[in-house]
């Protein structure tokens, strides 16, 4: 029998994957509603480190140069947009800003953007075949913190998504 959810679980998402069109082109859209009634099981948080960060939309794409997002924290890559200048300062707050926002509600659980140089955490391209250098920067925070991750391509297969949530139920 399927597991009954008692208690709201808090859980993270991409803000661009939750209706906001947060990213660089002014786009997004909600990969929740494809839970039908079970998305008030939940209590999303969502956020934007790019727009947490200062960055405003539409924005010029950022791009990580020299490393991951593993890198950028360690002082070894560097995030610039594509016009070259140098965001790491308003990365670094943004991301701060979205950590510390996830903890006080107390979130363990994030629907990310897979794909993106700030919420990617196994892809940092979405072109084709490129796999980019995984994470991103915030999918690196997310990861060291032992967030329990889960792709929001995910939500639009039901049976990964029930995969997900078994999984996370029994955390
Ligand atoms: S992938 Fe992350 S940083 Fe990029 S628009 Fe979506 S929420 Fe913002």
């Amino acid at each position: 029998m399927d597991a009954v959810i008692e208690k709201k679980i808090a859980i993270g998402i991409s803000a661009c994957q939750f209706g906001g069109k947060v990213r660089y082109n002014g786009k997004g859209q909600d990969v929740t509603r494809l839970l039908g009634r079970e998305r008030s099981d939940f209590i999303w948080h969502p956020l934007c480190p790019e727009v947490m960060a200062g960055m405003g939309v539409p924005r010029v794409p950022v791009s990580l140069r020299g490393g991951n997002g593993d890198d950028f924290w360690a002082g070894k890559a560097e995030v610039k947009s594509r016009e070259g200048e140098n965001l790491g300062e308003w990365m670094r707050s943004g991301c701060g800003a979205c950590l510390d926002s996830l903890k006080r509600a107390g979130v363990k659980a994030f629907v990310f953007m897979e794909g993106s140089p700030s919420c990617g955490v196994y892809r940092t391209s979405l072109k084709n075949k490129r796999l980019g250098h995984p994470p991103g920067i915030f999918g690196s925070l997310l990861l060291r913190e032992g967030f329990f991750l889960i792709p929001a391509a995910d939500l639009q297969s039901p049976i990964r998504w029930w995969d997900w949530r078994r999984c996370r139920l029994a955390n």
